[in-house]
């Protein structure tokens, strides 16, 4: 006997209460961005493997063991994008837009990793993001980190969240820290973890990022960055926190920030909560200013962030209501056929219109509650004749009668 179908392991349907909250989230990331002149990409979900393995850095997490990479029929290494920022990076190239800075672009939509799934991490997820290329400035970051809590303050979530925020530095900064980090962790070397110990010889700051307890416990002690920036570095951070201030986007510094993939330069920030257990972060990004040169473009300042879809709506308890129906109850044939025209008159004036296929008054009055219809409009044979159907508020009880004609002007107004 052939085995039940399941969905791939980490993926997972989105059934109409999860999409409505998808929307609202998706649609709280479009009101904001639009509100800041950005306007929306959307990228092809399969790309090039060299998109993602180029740029994200070969020592990462996501490019050593989370990436969906397969050979095509035609013999060439794709990948369903693990993330947007390379994918846009890629797109701004290949459409030639790199003339048309400031570029401000939002997205939204499944990204795919192979990673243990667990509440709030899956296989297939969704995000929004927002990107801003061409602008040097501190105050390129300031916008987008204000970006973000705008959505979250669009969503009601800024009191369950704090904005922690760093600097990686910049070239010089990097190169400086890292000798005093290497050799902190050559004298501990013995402790790490296979993947850390591997992580020393590739890219060092990576071990700061790992998800090993025994890792982190040893990272803790670990020097900062903060002793080892150029004097640029730090003015540029400092100007960052200084715009947040004046704009009172509250911030905490967090050393400990490094994000996962290997583009960040001088910002790197995260929103986090405490009301999601262990996957907190629900919003991420920084500053990438070398990914566009990684990628075989000239050089290009960019900074952007990442937001989990499915972790923002999880956060945004309650659910989104869907709009309440008005049920339309036919008894009788010749009401029937009346019901159906008026059905699809009123839909197209924009109500909301539930319109049972078979069944007595009372299967249909059961049917208009299940659906938590808002009113039923009865229309019976013998009122036919008269012109006139009952329309009754089903939360209240009352009820009136109507003229046949005039059905729409007893019905909710729908914004
Ligand atoms: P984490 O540390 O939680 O693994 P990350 O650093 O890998 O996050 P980013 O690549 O910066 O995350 O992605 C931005 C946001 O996308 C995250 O903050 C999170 O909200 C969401 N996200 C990332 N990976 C997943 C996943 N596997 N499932 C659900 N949401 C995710
Ligand atoms: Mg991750």
């Amino acid at each position: 006997m052939a085995s039940k179908l399941q969905p791939i392991r980490g993926t997972r349907d989105l059934l109409p209460e999860d999409c409505r909250a998808h929307a609202r989230v998706e649609e709280a990331c479009r009101s904001v961005a639009e509100r800041y002149g950005y306007g929306e990409i959307r990228t092809p979900i399969l790309e090039l493997t060299p998109v993602f393995s180029r740029s994200l850095g070969d020592a990462t997490d996501v490019v050593q063991k989370e990436m969906y990479t397969f050979e095509d029929r035609g013999g060439e290494s794709v990948t369903m994008r693990p993330e947007n920022t390379a994918s846009v990076a890629r797109a701004v190239l290949s459409n030639g837009l790199l003339n048309e800075m400031p570029l401000k672009l939002h997205y939204a939509g499944p990204m795919f990793r192979y990673e243990r799934p667990q509440k709030g991490r899956y296989r297939q997820f969704h995000q929004i993001g927002v990107e801003l290329y061409g602008v040097p400035e501190p105050a390129g970051d300031v916008e987008v980190i204000a970006m973000g809590a705008d959505v979250l303050a669009e969503l009601g979530l800024l009191e369950q969240t704090r904005l922690e925020i760093n600097t990686l530095g910049d070239a010089e900064s990097r190169v400086r820290y890292r000798d005093a980090l290497v050799a902190f962790l050559r004298e501990r070397q013995e402790g790490l973890s296979e993947d850390s110990k591997d992580r020393l010889e590739r890219n060092p700051m990576r071990v700061l990022d790992s998800k090993d307890a025994g890792d982190q416990a040893l990272v803790a002690d670990a020097p900062s960055i903060f002793e080892h920036l150029t004097d640029e570095a730090r003015a540029f951070f400092d100007a960052v926190q200084d715009g947040l201030t004046a704009l009172g986007v509250d911030h905490k510094v967090n050393p400990r920030i490094v994000r996962g993939l290997d583009y960040y330069c001088h910002t790197a920030f995260e929103f986090i909560t405490e009301n999601l257990g262990a996957q907190g972060t629900v919003i991420g990004g920084g500053r990438y200013d070398g990914l566009m040169e990684q990628m075989g473009g000239p050089a290009l300042p960019g900074v952007g962030w990442a937001g989990g879809i499915e972790r923002l709506a999880m956060l945004a308890a309650g659910g989104v209501e869907a709009r309440r129906p008005v049920a339309i109850v036919p008894l009788g044939e010749e009401a029937e056929k009346r019901a159906l025209v008026m059905a699809h008159d009123l839909r197209r004036q924009g109500h909301v219109i539930e319109l049972g296929y078979r069944g007595n008054l009372k299967r249909r009055m059961q049917r208009a509650n299940k659906v938590h219809a808002s009113h039923a409009v009865i229309m019976g044979d013998d009122e036919l004749a008269r012109g006139i159907v009952t329309l009754r508020d089903l939360d209240s009880g009352e009820q009136a009668e109507l003229s046949i004609d005039s059905v729409s002007e007893g019905l909710p107004v729908h914004g």
